[in-house]
């Protein structure tokens, strides 16, 4: 690590320590060039994969509309709200520990039903019957678009008279 003051190659770490609960390391360091110290904090990187959308389109993973989805399959439900964090946690984890930079969005979409599916039944069946409806209206719309795109299906049909 390069000192931020006279840019010396050479950091020495004087007092390492946890922070955050353990998700940080906090770390002292002091320049052996100018004797300036200096702190830094090291993190795990967990990034998630963007979303692969039906139609091609890559889109970043929103916790804000994954909760929002659940939530409202949820809704008057008896799941506590500590129970779905943790439900959103393990789809997250789940999708953190695919180790893609990309995955289909249909794979969020089956994460999410089988973490709904031990919270709640109603909740499940709610979300499974909207998702995969949407899941089938995208399947139509791409059909839709493939035969048109087919140049033997846009010729006239042949005239029976
Ligand atoms: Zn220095």
């Amino acid at each position: 690590m390069h000192c931020p003051f006279c840019k010396a190659h050479d950091t020495k770490v004087i007092d390492s320590r946890l922070v955050a609960e353990g998700e940080q390391v906090r770390r002292r360091r002091e320049c052996l060039a100018c004797g300036e110290r200096f702190t830094t904090f090291e993190t795990a990187e967990l990034v998630m994969p963007r979303l692969i959308k039906q139609d091609g389109s890559r889109q970043p993973f929103d916790e804000t509309k994954l909760r929002a989805g659940m939530q409202r399959a949820l809704e008057k439900r008896p799941v506590s709200v500590e129970r779905l964090e943790e439900a959103i946690a393990h789809v997250k984890s789940r999708l953190r520990s695919t180790g893609e930079r990309e995955v289909k969005s249909r794979v969020l979409g089956e994460l999410v039903m089988a973490e709904l599916h031990k919270l709640d039944e109603v909740a499940y069946i709610r979300f499974a019957s909207v998702y995969r409806r949407f899941q089938d209206l995208n399947e139509f719309r791409e059909e839709i678009d493939r035969l048109s795109r087919d140049p033997s299906l846009s010729r006239d049909p042949p005239k029976s008279e």
